[in-house]
C-alpha cells in the first residue's frame, strides 16, 4: 500500500494504492488517474531559468510544456543548464525541442524584447 496526497487539485485528497493498483480515499476520478500514475510512472513539470543575454535581465524563466518522468529531472536539469539564449525571446517560444526524446519541449515563459 503507497500513500499519496492528491495534487490535482486544492482538495488535497489523502490517496492510497494497493499492489493491484486500487486506489482509496480519492473523491473524484481524477484522484484514481493520478494515484495510478503517481504509483507506476510518476511525472513532474520542471520549472527553471537559462542565461540570457539581454539588456533588462540575466536569466530568463523556462519551463516543460508537458510533465516528464520524475526520474529524469536531474537530466533535463543539466540539459536546460547548458542554454544560453539571446534577446528578443517570445512567451512560449521553444528553446528545447522534444528535451532528451520525452515528449517535452523547454518553452520560455516570458517575453524579453531586448
Ligand atoms: S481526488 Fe479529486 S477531489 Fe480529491 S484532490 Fe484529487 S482531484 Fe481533487
Amino acid at each position: 500500500m503507497r500513500k499519496f496526497i492528491c495534487i490535482v487539485c486544492p482538495k488535497g485528497c489523502h490517496l492510497e494504492v494497493d499492489d493491484q493498483l486500487k486506489v482509496t480515499g480519492n473523491s473524484c476520478k481524477r484522484g484514481e488517474t493520478y494515484g495510478i500514475s503517481e504509483a507506476t510512472n510518476p511525472v513532474r513539470m520542471v520549472t527553471s531559468t537559462v542565461k540570457i543575454k539581454s539588456e533588462l535581465i540575466t536569466r530568463l524563466p523556462v519551463r516543460t510544456d508537458q510533465p516528464i518522468p520524475k526520474s529524469r529531472i536531474f537530466d533535463v536539469m543539466a540539459e536546460i543548464n547548458k542554454l544560453e539564449v539571446t534577446a528578443p525571446v517570445a512567451i512560449k517560444d521553444v528553446l528545447i525541442a522534444n528535451v532528451l526524446g520525452l515528449g517535452s519541449n523547454i518553452i520560455a515563459t516570458r517575453t524579453v524584447e531586448k
